[in-house]
This record gives C-alpha cells, sequence and structure tokens, in this order.
C-alpha cells in the first residue's frame, strides 16, 4: 500500500478535525466564556487554535494573524523543506568549525540531544541522511528499498555524539562537514510550544493548540472541563477515535507507524527510522501518545519510544515515570499499554 503521499493537506486536516472533534464532543456546548477558533497550513500540514475566555477586543482575526508569523519563523529556522531556511543552511555549510546559530534553533537541537542520550540514541536528530534516503524528506522519491551499500553509507554520516553545541555564543559543531540534522520528529512539538507562549504572554488563561499530533493545553474548555482529545486509531486509511484523554497545562504528542509509509511486498516500511539499522522499525508498535511538557520534549520522546519499541519503549517510559500510551498491533486486533502515570488521563 502506497501511503507516503506527503501527507496531504486533507489528510492532515482530517486529523486535526479529530482532535476538533473530540474537544467539540466533549468540549463545546453552553460556554461561560466566548470560544475563539482558527487554523491554518503550517509545515506540510495544519495547526488548530482554540482559545476561551480570551480578553474583551481581541479577535481570532488578531491572534491568527500572529500565530501565521510565529509559525513562519519556526518553519524559517527549522524547516528541511525549505531550502532557505536556517537548518537548510547549516546542512549546506560544509564546516566542521563552530557554525554560529540562532538561541532557537540551538534549543531545538538541544532537546534533541537530550532525547538521544535519554533513549540510547534510538531518537537521533542527524539521521537525516537514511530519511530521505528511504524517501520521507523533502525530496518524494519512489517506494524504493536502498540497495544496502547505500544504507551504509548514509549511516556514516549518522551519529548525535558527533554534534556539538555550545551555549554563549549559540553556535553547532559538526565532526563530519556532510552530516544533516533532520527535526522534523520535534518540530511540529516546538511550534505548538512557540504559539503557547505568545498566547501566555497574552495572558490567555484557557486554550488548546494543535499542530498536526504535536499539542498544548492550558486551563480548561469552552464547558470549564480539562481539555478532551483523541487518540486516534492506528489504523491506515481510517479516520477513528481508539481513546479519549482528558488534560490541562500539558504538551502531548502521537507518533505511529500508520499514516507516513508504504508497503512493498506485504513489508510496510514507516518513516520511524531505527538509526542502528539504518532501517525502518520492523516491530508491532503501532502508536506511541506522551504527556510531557514543552510539547517539543513530547513530540521527540513519541519518535523515540516508537523506535525502542513497544517492551523496551514501556521499560523505559516507566522508569522515567513519563506518561505514556502505546497500541501495539496483535494478530486480532490491537492491545494497550498504559504507564502508572497516564492513567489519570484516560476519560472515563
Ligand atoms: P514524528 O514521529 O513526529 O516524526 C517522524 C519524523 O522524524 C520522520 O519523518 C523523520 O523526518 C524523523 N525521524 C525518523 N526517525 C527518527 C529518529 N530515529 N530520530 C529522530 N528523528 C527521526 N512535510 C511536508 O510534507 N511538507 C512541508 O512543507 C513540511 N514542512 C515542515 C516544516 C517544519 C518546520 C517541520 C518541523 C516539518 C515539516 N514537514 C513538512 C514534515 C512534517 O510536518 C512532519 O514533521 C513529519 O511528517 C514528521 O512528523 P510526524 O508527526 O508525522 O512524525
Amino acid at each position: 500500500m502506497r501511503c507516503r503521499q506527503s501527507r496531504p493537506y486533507s489528510e492532515r486536516w482530517e486529523a486535526l478535525l479529530l482532535v476538533m472533534l473530540a474537544a467539540g464532543l466533549f468540549g463545546c456546548g453552553s460556554k461561560p466564556g466566548e470560544l475563539l477558533q482558527f487554523g491554518g497550513p503550517t509545515m506540510g500540514t495544519t495547526y488548530t487554535v482554540k482559545v476561551v475566555g480570551a480578553p474583551a477586543g481581541i479577535t481570532s482575526q488578531t491572534l491568527q494573524a500572529e500565530v501565521d508569523r510565529v509559525l513562519a519563523l519556526v518553519n524559517r529556522q527549522i524547516s528541511t523543506y525549505d531550502k532557505d531556511s536556517e537548518l537548510s543552511r547549516l546542512n549546506q555549510n560544509q564546516s566542521t568549525d563552530w557554525i554560529s546559530v540562532s538561541s532557537d534553533l540551538l534549543a531545538v537541537i538541544e532537546e534533541g540531544q537530550r532525547v538521544s542520550q535519554l533513549s540510547g540514541g534510538a531518537f537521533d536528530i542527524t539521521v537525516g541522511p537514511l530519511v530521505n534516503l528511504w524517501g520521507f524528506g523533502p525530496e518524494v522519491k519512489q517506494d524504493e528499498i536502498p540497495a544496502d551499500e547505500a544504507i551504509t553509507q548514509a549511516m556514516a554520516r549518522v551519529g548525535y555524539q558527533r554534534i556539538h553545541t555550545r551555549a554563549a555564543p549559540p553556535a553547532i559543531k559538526k565532526e563530519r562537514a556532510d552530516m544533516y540534522i533532520d527535526l522534523s520528529a520535534l518540530g511540529e512539538g516546538y511550534g505548538a510550544d512557540k504559539v503557547a507562549e505568545y498566547l501566555d504572554s497574552l495572558g490567555m488563561a484557557n486554550y488548546m493548540v494543535a499542530v498536526a499530533g504535536a499539542i498544548r493545553v492550558k486551563g480548561r474548555n469552552a464547558k470549564d472541563t480539562p481539555w478532551s482529545i483523541a487518540i486516534e486509531e492506528p489504523t491506515p486509511g481510517r479516520r477513528a477515535v481508539h481513546r479519549i484523554m482528558q488534560i490541562t497545562d500539558a504538551g502531548l504528542s502521537t507518533s505511529g507507524d500508520y499514516r507516513n509509509f508504504f508497503e512493498k511486498d506485504g513489508k510496510r516500511y514507516s518513516h520511524e527510522i531505527d538509526p542502528k539499522t539504518g532501517r525502518p522499525i520492523q516491530h508491532q508498535l503501532a502508536s506511541a501518545t506522551v504527556i510531557s511538557k514543552p510539547a517539543m520534549h513530547a513530540d521527540a520522546l513519541a519518535t523515540a519510544l516508537m523506535v525502542v519499541g513497544s517492551e523496551q519503549g514501556f521499560q523505559l517510559a516507566e522508569a522515567q515515570q513519563l506518561a505514556v500510551f502505546f497500541i501495539v498491533k496483535t494478530s486480532d486486533g490491537f492491545k494497550e499499554l498504559k504507564t502508572s502515570a497516564f492513567a489519570q488521563y484516560l476519560a472515563q
């Protein structure tokens, strides 16, 4: 099955509708506070913002204009799909000396490095050459399985330990000039965090921000209850709610192998790449949902756990007291695994 569109607008918009539907089913109705909501395209996907009880005089239009500006800046900083972005220029730079970067880009790279340490290298932002080789990067390629030789060559350019960061002045050093950093695994979470930061600066007390599957929530919804967010059923080509969570004052992200993949000879090759094998993951974990703050951390952790798999991932998550919900494929459907820190969030 070819399910590696580049996650067309409609595909992602539906995903977010699921978030809105859940919030709507469980979140709208009589409204003590006025509900403002809007959304639009970003990062090749879509975003949604819901604000309850905004201060008088603030309209969806004024908020959206600024949110679009915030997200456009994030794209100009960390997109590998924009050849002129700050990250693309860092990847094109063939120096192995310190390369000056913005403090924003440094912060996202440092977050990626932290999750690499925590996951024993399962998460690795330098995995870009493999992501691109398997056709999940900016250049959409045919559904081809790369030759072993090409995988070995790409793996030689991967290794988070060979990226060094410097806080002051902010800079990055690549041990190999041809290293290529890919921040797609935590960029949506970073975008949600930056929008949340903007809403906080206006004194907003109640909001939900979703950039694709990366979410930030604060305060209460229009019905004065915690925000209700759906965990999607991880079935390719289908949009269905698997579970509803009720959360507030947190970040959340779900990663999975059921949206961005191709199939060859009955085998699924998804965009979650194991840096140790140079190949897409081959275990039965279909999705991992992480509740953590900031959303960038939840986003990176969700990808890391997808690479690690359900057994090791569950042990890692419990050891780190992380709130994680795993959905595992079995011969007769799905099995759920939730860490002790997660149970409180599932709506009864
Ligand atoms: P996640 O699980 O959150 O991330 C998976 C992605 O992380 C993979 O696609 C790969 O890039 C990377 N990855 C894979 N394995 C690992 C690993 N072991 N460690 C670390 N990272 C790994 N997409 C478009 O089609 N068009 C665009 O214009 C576009 N612009 C973007 C701009 C920005 C700023 C960002 C951050 C992303 C953009 N994307 C674009 C990509 C898209 O938005 C998603 O980021 C991407 O599909 C991954 O998000 P996800 O939630 O699907 O999967």
